[in-house]
C-alpha cells in the first residue's frame, strides 16, 4: 500500500481538500464528500505506474441549473 496525500479543491465551493490515495489501487473512481459544503466530490484518479504519479480529475456531479 502507497499513500500520497493529494491536494484538490472542491468544485462546489472551493474549499482546498486533502485526499489520500493508495497508488496500489490503480486507477480509481469515488465520491468524498466536501469538508465545507458537504457536497460530494467525484474524483476520477489516474495512476500512472512508471513515474509514480497521480493525476486527480474532480468534478461535482449534481447538474445545477441556474
Ligand atoms: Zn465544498
Amino acid at each position: 500500500m502507497e499513500l500520497k496525500r493529494v491536494k484538490i479543491t472542491c468544485p462546489h465551493c472551493g474549499h482546498p481538500m486533502r485526499v489520500e490515495v493508495d497508488y496500489s489501487n490503480g486507477d480509481q473512481d469515488y465520491y468524498e464528500d466536501c469538508a465545507n459544503c458537504c457536497n460530494p466530490v467525484h474524483l476520477n484518479l489516474h495512476i500512472d505506474d512508471l513515474r509514480h504519479k497521480v493525476a486527480v480529475a474532480i468534478s461535482g456531479d449534481d447538474e445545477q441549473l441556474y
